[in-house]
């Protein structure tokens, strides 16, 4: 049977149909002031989804774009900055920072492990002249959540320091108020908690950042976000915006803003809950350390067992995508995508899905059921 694949992982999430049908509608023009209106909305509700006051801009890219654009529009060749690393895509923005040639300090933290955010005061307070502090809040490659919030305290007290931050699986998944938090800088995708398909990244910008913005000097045409900047004051774009998607956000925001940011908040804690006991009562483990673990994404470790030969036997028999591990973590762990538009029947249905697969592989090492029960529990 065709056409009964639910998607379980991080990116893309599965997409609502009131979007899908947002998508699917003629492109209007994007000088028109039907689309000027689009694009003021959209930028309203970005900035209730963000909590800040500032415009969110919108770029045609995926969360890496948005990620380079805020490393390339706020610092300058040589600048001094510090990066988190604990996991892939801490890695990644070593990686782009040191192609712009950015001197980097990395902090890092074994992969399942979060992020300490006393390293990162020492390091602060050791260098008046670090000009940024690039972190992921929820990395994706682990299932871990960072603690954004105190990282961010300490760059707070950093005369030069701006913090920029990886909140593409956090952001409506788990609070992250932007101007409540100082955070400088924040980068999104559409495919993650947006529940839309790829194709749309997001940046937000503090004053300080703004500010930051008039002294970089690191080359930069499509993704200077100056012209995003200057156009979106005219509720326009200063290149042919992805129209159809600029539909598809307005439906999937406003689909967003009628749930409620903090009904949403907790839906995502739910799922994570409900997730994590259904692993461990079926006598899998965690990945992530206790008491760290993401809202929208579930790494599992299940030892002994390849972690290849579970997902593809879910993917198989129940058409449900998992995600396996990256590098290292390949084989060893599984990831389980709880994010977006995810209600109690896909926990249940994954839950069920990977106890039953685990039981006709002859590995499952408690009572059938055991894992269901204890899933089921956090969702009554
Ligand atoms: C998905 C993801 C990104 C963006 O990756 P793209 O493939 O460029 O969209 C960035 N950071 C994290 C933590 C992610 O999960």
């Amino acid at each position: 049977m065709q056409d009964k694949l639910t998607l379980m992982i991080p990116g893309p999430t599965p997409v609502p149909e009131r979007v899908l049908k947002a998508l699917s509608q003629h492109p209007i023009g994007h000088r028109s002031p039907e689309f000027q209106g689009i694009t003021k909305r959209t930028n309203e509700l970005l900035k209730w989804l963000h909590q800040t006051s500032q415009d969110v801009l919108t770029i045609a890219g995926s969360g890496t774009a948005a990620m380079e654009a805020a490393i390339i529009n706020t610092l300058s060749k040589g600048d001094k900055v510090i990066c988190g690393e604990n996991g892939k895509f801490g890695e990644r923005w070593v990686k782009v920072a040191q192609s712009f040639g950015l001197e980097v300090e990395v902090i890092k933290a074994e992969w399942g492990n979060p992020l300490d955010p006393e390293q990162f005061r020492k390091a602060l307070e050791a260098d008046a002249e670090i000009r940024a502090v690039i972190v992921t809040h929820s990395e994706t490659s682990t299932g871990v959540i960072n603690d954004l919030k105190s990282i961010s305290n300490h760059v707070q007290k950093h005369k030069n320091a701006l913090i920029i931050a990886d909140c593409v699986t956090s952001l409506g998944a788990c609070n992250v108020p932007m101007d409540e938090w100082g955070i400088d800088v924040i980068a999104s995708g559409s495919q993650k908690g947006y529940m839309m398909p790829p194709g749309l990244s997001f940046v937000a910008m503090s004053e300080k950042a703004w500010e930051a913005n008039k002294r970089s000097n690191l080359p930069k045409f499509y993704l200077d976000l100056s012209s995003y900047q200057k156009t979106i004051s005219k509720d326009s774009t200063p290149f042919t915006p992805s129209v159809n998607l600029y539909f598809a956000l307005e439906a999937s925001l406003t689909m967003m803003q009628e749930e409620g940011l903090e009904v949403i908040f907790k839906r995502h804690e739910r799922h994570k809950k409900a997730t994590q006991a259904g692993i461990k009562g079926m006598g899998l483990n965690l990945f992530a350390a206790e008491g760290h673990g993401s809202p929208s994404i579930t790494a599992v470790a299940p030892q002994d067992i390849d972690a290849e030969k579970i997902r593809k036997i879910v993917k198989t028999k129940f058409d449900i995508l998992l995600a396996g591990g990256q590098d290292h973590l390949k084989g060893k762990v599984f990831r389980i995508g709880h994010l977006g538009f995810v209600n109690d029947r896909d926990i249940i249905t994954a839950i069920a899905a990977i106890e039953s697969s685990l039981e006709s592989l002859n590995l499952l090492k408690k009572p059938i059921g055991s894992g269901i029960a204890a899933a089921s529990k956090e969702l009554n």
